[in-house]
């Protein structure tokens, strides 16, 4: 079941053949420059006497310990290991180390001879290397849909999110984000296999569909809200850009875009025009692949440009781009945010706890401290005011290392917040920084491929 063990590293095993009495001797395991799995070493060979038999063999370390185990002729295991050796085997041996402290290690491998008398076999040099085998998993959701345009790989469908949560109830310990961050902070070792599930930026099918599931399996979540979307009549920005480039239909050849001052121009060529066919047969692109077409060239470079801009700015960008299309306007059924009666239901379930994802889904690091402060601080106040519940986590927006910074954990730290996730993709350590929880993105996958992952990531990261 866990799949992620300590190692032995195997540096040299050198034979020396020092007596006469031994004209030949294999160690089988270990080869030098390899890997064993777990701490103890399993030594299997065999050996050829030739004036005195070779009665026992001890493998021992200094005088720390010696493992001693008479030999055997005829043994079969190690006999066909050896079926093909030309010499044969004469006597056997299979011996087992006691399990190995962390650190180098030289172990002895000798001959006992008929006569009593002692002859060295060889020695094998090996670092132990314990692993701390990670604690606890933070898995992060977006949306639970199934879309015809995906870029970021943010939506799971539902009847994978169905399988997947079926998965994890059956294979790992679902827990809140909050009892794990008590047990990081109270220090020792974290129980194993606790998996937390979030879901950022507060889609309405949190509430319509993911929780209804949750419920089902048992499965707690912490909910990350980004408060100025809540109950907002038009999509995320992001949303808008896909809805406006990505859907097919037909746009103005040029796309001009004043963002401070200056006018970014894009040329959409030949793809003004995009017919549906067109826009089904690039379903999968996602955004880090090249652009396939120069709406998704477009996209992208928007994308990257908003993403550095305020919220005003942004809000002006989007503005623009749907006057140039005469696209947007409302949200999408599949695209909308949280009302703010649907946030109040959704809080109001016993499998979910509310966190904070700041005001304007910016990123903290591109604003200055005293903007952060007021992102972090108010988006925790207005959660609790409306809620009348605790908010103790938050989630940085984008949340890779370049999007928050060590200003903005202290800012975090110093809010009264006991927790923050980003979305550095990793394990959390017993050693993890609450304010910088690592969490891993689940693809769509079905619930057999979630249940490989979640082995993998619990048992590998
Ligand atoms: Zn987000």
């Amino acid at each position: 079941m866990n799949g992620k063990s300590d190692t032995l590293e195997v540096h040299d095993v050198a034979q020396p053949f020092s007596r006469p009495e031994i004209r030949a001797a294999i160690i089988d395991f270990p080869k030098g420059n390899v890997q064993v799995e777990g701490r103890a070493l399993e030594v299997v060979g065999w050996v050829v006497g030739s004036s005195s038999r070779v009665t026992a063999v001890e493998l021992s370390e200094g005088p720390a310990w010696r493992v001693r185990q008479p030999t055997r002729s005829g043994r079969e295991d190690v006999a066909r290991q050896y079926a093909d050796s030309p010499q044969g085997p004469d006597v056997s041996f299979l011996l087992n180390s006691p399990p190995l402290a962390a650190g180098p290690h030289e172990l002895s491998l000798t001959a006992v001879l008929e006569d009593g008398d002692t002859a060295p076999l060889g020695t094998i040099q090996l670092t132990a290397v314990l692993r701390a085998r990670p604690a606890a998993l933070i898995l992060l959701y977006h949306r639970i849909v199934d879309l015809a345009s995906e870029p970021w790989s943010l939506s799971v469908t539902p009847r994978h999110f169905q399988e997947q949560m079926s998965a994890l109830a059956a294979i790992a310990q679902p827990i809140r984000l909050r009892r794990l961050v008590e047990a990081l902070r109270k220090g020792g070792a974290l129980p194993e296999r606790r998996v937390v599930v979030t879901f950022d930026d507060g889609y309405a099918d949190n509430y319509h569909t993911a929780v209804p599931v949750l419920e089902r399996h048992g499965v707690p979540a912490t909910v990350f809200l980004t408060t100025g979307f809540v109950g907002q009549p038009y999509e995320m920005w992001w949303d808008a850009l896909d809805r406006v480039l990505l859907e097919p239909g037909v746009l103005p050849p040029v796309l001009p875009l004043r963002v401070d001052g200056q006018v970014h121009e894009w040329d959409l060529g030949e793809d003004a025009a995009y017919p549906a066919e067109r826009a089904a047969s690039f379903r999968s692109w996602r955004a880090g692949a090249p652009p396939p077409t120069r709406r998704h060239a477009v996209y992208r470079a928007a994308w990257d440009l908003l993403s550095t801009l305020d919220a005003p700015a942004r809000a002006a960008a989007v503005d623009q781009l749907q006057t140039w299309s005469g696209i947007g306007g409302g949200a999408r059924r599949t695209h909308r945010s949280l009302t703010q009666a649907e946030l109040a239901e959704l809080a109001r379930s016993p499998a979910v706890e509310i966190g904070a994802h700041t005001i304007t889904h910016s990123a903290l690091s591109e604003l200055p401290r005293e903007a952060q402060r007021l992102e972090i601080e108010e988006s925790k106040r207005q959660l609790e005011a409306q809620l009348a519940t605790p908010v103790t986590g938050l989630a940085y927006p984008f949340g890779t290392r370049a999007h928050y910074t060590d200003e903005t954990v202290e800012l975090v730290r110093r809010s009264g917040l006991q927790s923050a996730c980003t979305n550095v993709p990793a394990a959390v350590e017993r050693d993890s920084d609450p304010y910088q929880l690592p969490r891993v993105i689940v693809p769509d996958v079905d619930g057999d491929r979630f249940a490989a992952l979640l082995r993998k990531w619990l048992d590998d990261s």
